[in-house]
């Protein structure tokens, strides 16, 4: 009886192994920034590459503008030719301390398009809402 648990129990955690393998294997949809204080999270169901977003991230964060990064001259000779190589999806852009009082924090939501190749982006403004994740009268 307790042996055939133990086999059950390891069975289980061999089939269960390659899940966690892939979680911690995924690929980053939060980037942080500490000043100005932005969190940049984007939908799980993106297929950015990595590079990408985090230049997304940059740019919704205000590292960089998006006039600095865009122009002719960054433009990949492939995308010159063949068109940009675009995908889209949705991105919260969480700009935290904005208000004196509860909610305190403010969440904007965009409408994506990027090229994976170049520097093409396109970002459409969708909604904005307050959010609670600082509340006045907790630690930071
Ligand atoms: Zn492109
Ligand atoms: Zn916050």
């Amino acid at each position: 009886m307790t042996c055939k648990k133990l086999v059950l129990l390891i069975m289980t955690a061999i089939v269960l192994m390659p899940t966690f393998t892939y979680a911690s294997g995924s690929t980053n949809n939060i980037f942080q920034y500490i000043d100005p204080y932005v969190t940049v999270e984007f939908d799980e169901e993106n297929d950015f590459p990595d590079e990408t977003k985090q230049r997304i991230a940059d740019q919704f964060a205000g590292i960089v503008s998006a006039g600095q990064i865009a122009g002719d001259d960054t433009a990949n000779i492939l995308c010159t030719l063949f068109g940009h190589k675009t995908s889209e999806t949705i991105v919260g852009v969480t700009h935290h301390f904005v208000y004196a009082h509860d909610p305190r924090c403010r969440e904007d939501y965009y409408n994506v398009i990027a090229c994976s190749r170049c520097d093409y982006t396109v970002d459409e403004y969708l909604t904005s809402m307050d959010v609670y994740c600082h509340p006045e009268n907790s630690e930071m």
